[in-house]
């Protein structure tokens, strides 16, 4: 069956192409591609994550894609314990609808500077659409998280996002310092994977 990626984040394609390919193999095809419209408007990963993948879907549906094909989308965050939960769901627009992730650590370390609690986590929610016939779908959800702090200041060329300010507790390090392969060793994505793996072969 043929795997559309609901996603344009370059960073998080790189992620998530080799965890599918470790648990899911049956997806022998994975094609990465945004919807045309999906405004992720709901208040959780989840609702968000039900939004791209439903949109794109029905994008297929309408150019006649063959059945079946499956849609997996990524909603995914970093919630601060001190800042309750934020940016949580808003964290790829936590400074303004068009900002990039150097202005949203800026204004998550503007937030941060008084305060001395720096926990925080990620977040992964995935979402897997099965589409078996024009009037047929059934969808699996998974959620992921990775603990760390919130570092004073931003280092390292890894990752994307919030990266190069997130200490992994696992780690020991940035994650913008691990490579590929050590950051999908210990990642929420990886963990949504591993729950999404048993609930898919239930
Ligand atoms: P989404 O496309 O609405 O799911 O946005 C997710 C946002 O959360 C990204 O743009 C990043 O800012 C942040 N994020 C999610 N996962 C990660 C990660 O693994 N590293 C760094 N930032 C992340």
């Amino acid at each position: 069956m043929k795997l559309f990626l609901s996603t344009g984040n370059k960073g998080k394609v790189a992620e998530l192409i080799p965890l599918l390919r470790e648990f899911f193999p049956e997806f022998k095809e994975i094609i990465p591609r945004a919807p045309l419209q999906a405004e992720e408007t709901a208040e959780t990963f989840v609702g968000n994550a039900q939004i791209k993948s439903e949109a794109l879907a029905q994008e297929l549906i309408a150019e006649s894609e063959p059945f079946p094909f499956a849609v997996l989308s990524d909603d995914s965050g970093l919630e601060v314990a001190a800042l309750n939960g934020q940016p949580g769901v808003h964290s790829a627009r936590y400074s303004g609808e068009h900002s990039n992730s150097e202005e949203n650590i800026k204004k998550l370390l503007c937030e941060m500077a008084l305060i001395r609690n720096r926990g925080c986590r990620y977040v992964c929610c995935l979402y897997l659409h099965i589409q078996a016939s024009e009037s047929q779908s059934h969808c699996f959800h998974s959620e992921g998280y990775c603990v760390g702090l919130i570092m004073q200041e931003a280092m390292g060329e890894g990752g994307f996002g919030y990266d190069p300010i997130f200490w992994s507790s696992e780690l020991n390090k940035r994650m913008s310092e691990a490579s590929l392969s050590e950051k999908n060793q210990c990642s929420h994505r990886r963990q949504a994977f591993e729950k999404l793996a048993l609930i898919y072969s239930a």
